[in-house]
């Protein structure tokens, strides 16, 4: 469990099949977790002001801005007025796109599978309240996709290297409507051959609870192993410690050269 959503509820939950989308409004301050279920599956995402379509978060002036072409956490995505829509605080894969345009209807045909779900379809529908139509969606951040970047700039898309539970965490900085599609790209290795499901969930920008006193009981819980953080490995764990350790989310696996390794595999 994130630390920065520990004992949040959420207060919208989305659950996204491949080729489809879900559009959520969030308040500045809010949290967008955007999570990968089965592992391996890209997120395309569109985000607008509430009540100003005409501002949109923009991956072109995101990437002038941060001087960098993958988001990653701490970076801030900019709209195309290059104000400030996003920061994002958590990332458990360290690995996503910002240079690829949302698969389409055109890009099916020229597959040769006319018909075939897209994520700009998707985005579009889900985005249909807002009178945002298909030729209006911005090209999207992609997260979990994984983009290899060739001496003279070709690139490759590979497997991404989310596993089953890995997320990222998006703390609005306006009131904004995003849009998150779950990729039905299903010839190549964008989603590695098999798209599957996504969920998002919006949480209150709240403070944190006090922190909890250690339990009488002396059988670890996942939260005290969690604020062990990478020490855990150097004393011997217990057994439920070893548990809780396997079954935590990558991120408090994810030292710099863990993130290092993953993206150079
Ligand atoms: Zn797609």
């Amino acid at each position: 469990m994130s630390d920065l959503l520990h004992e949040k509820t959420p207060i919208r939950t989305r659950h996204i099949p491949p080729g489809q989308g879900q559009a959520v409004e969030m308040k500045t301050g809010q949290l967008l977790q955007i999570q990968t279920l089965q592992g391996k599956q890209v997120a395309d995402f569109v985000a607008f002001t509430l009540g100003d379509s005409g501002e949109f978060v923009s991956t072109s002036a995101t990437r002038s801005s941060n001087v960098n072409i993958i988001p990653q956490k701490g970076m801030t995505l900019y709209s195309n007025r290059r104000q400030p829509m996003f920061e994002i605080v958590e990332d458990t894969v360290g690995r996503h796109d910002m240079l690829f345009a949302a698969c389409d209807p055109v890009r099916y045909e020229k597959l040769g599978v006319p018909g075939h779900a897209s994520c700009r379809a998707a985005l579009t529908e889900s985005l249909g309240a807002y009178g945002i139509d298909f030729d209006r969606i911005p090209d999207p951040v992609n997260w979990f996709m994984n983009v290899s970047i060739q001496q003279r700039g070709e690139l490759e898309v590979r497997e991404p290297l989310a596993e089953a539970g890995d997320y990222v965490l998006l703390r609005a900085l306006k009131d904004v409507v995003a849009a998150v599609s779950s990729c039905p790209q299903d010839h190549g290795p964008t989603n590695a051959e098999h798209p599957t499901d996504l969920r998002i969930r919006v949480y209150r920008d709240e403070p944190l609870p006090a922190e909890a006193e250690p339990a009488a009981d002396p059988s670890p819980v996942e939260g005290e192993a969690l604020a062990a953080g990478t020490e855990v490995s150097s004393t011997k764990p217990t057994a439920g410690e070893r548990t809780a350790f396997a079954s935590r989310p990558a991120r408090l696996r994810d030292t710099a050269e863990a993130t290092g390794m993953r993206g150079e595999r």
